[in-house]
């Protein structure tokens, strides 16, 4: 099991980091990935990162509900000068494996846009760019994503759609990206949730990829605390019931999943 998405760098896990990555590794999830959402945060993911090297990998990028915290092109020319120093630096260990998370959120209200596509479309050129794939938030947003995703269909781009919860209709439109995995966390336990219909319906098992968006969404038994890696196991649960399939079997599609889009992290390449 490979969580895929995990705040594990946020203040949530500051009293206990060492136990919840201890209780993670003794569930069997094998590596962690942390998304980027702010310039600030950056410096401490990529510390965590190095200090639990080979477990721990970091992404980078400017989350769309923060774009307005501080100049974005300030902060966008930062990011990319950290990306592109590290990507070129034999000797960095932590090399991010991902642009993310970016992408449209206009849950709250979409005053900002207009700003947040020009972010979005940014970082997904960084992804061009740099041959990196992209961890992808969208919520309340699908027709605007869309419209932005189709301006680069022609690149061929990789990456995860994360804590996919939408229709079969928005399932099928975001599949049509080939080199896309939906990211399936704790909302396919939830009871009213919808997903496990449209999960059995039309998302086949080698488009997802697991993740916990810890310290969110945590999952059924545990919904409402704080979530984090080792709760995996429950989302795993689930879905082997949903396909109706061994959970080994489960475990290993969706990791040859993740190596699919993430060809590039050091984990795979070791082995
Ligand atoms: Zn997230």
């Amino acid at each position: 099991m490979i969580d895929t998405h995990s705040h594990i760098d946020g203040p949530e896990f500051a009293d206990d980091l060492d136990e919840t990555i201890q209780r993670a590794k003794d569930e069997g999830v094998k590596c962690i990935f942390i998304p980027g959402i702010c310039l600030k945060d950056t410096p401490h993911i990529f510390e965590l990162c190095k200090k639990y090297e080979g477990y721990l990998y970091p992404m980078i990028g400017l989350h769309p509900e923060n774009i307005m915290d501080e100049d974005y092109h300030y902060v966008l020319d930062e990011m990319e000068k950290m990306l592109k120093n590290m990507l070129a630096d034999e000797s960095c260990t932590t090399k991010p494996i991902a642009v993310g998370e970016v992408g449209i959120d206009l849950y709250w209200d979409d005053t900002h846009k207009t700003e947040q596509i020009e972010v979005f479309e940014k970082q997904i050129i960084w992804a061009e760019k740099y041959d990196l794939p992209l961890m992808i938030h969208s919520r309340n947003a699908h027709k605007e994503l869309m419209e932005v995703m189709e301006r680069h269909r022609a690149s061929n781009l990789k990456g995860v759609f994360h804590c996919f919860s939408g229709t079969a209709e928005e399932a099928k439109d975001l599949l049509s990206f080939p080199g896309f995995m939906l990211g399936i966390g704790g909302v396919c336990t939830f009871k009213k949730s919808t997903l496990p219909e449209v999960l059995k319906e039309c998302i086949p098992m080698d488009r997802i990829v697991l993740e916990t968006d810890s310290p969110y969404l945590a999952p059924v038994p545990n919904r409402g605390k704080r979530n984090e890696s080792a709760f995996l196991t429950h989302i795993v649960d689930k879905l082997s019931q949903v396909y109706g399939i061994e959970k080994p079997v489960l475990m290993l599609q969706t990791e040859e999943n993740v190596v699919k889009v993430f060809s590039k992290c050091s984990f795979f390449n070791k082995k």
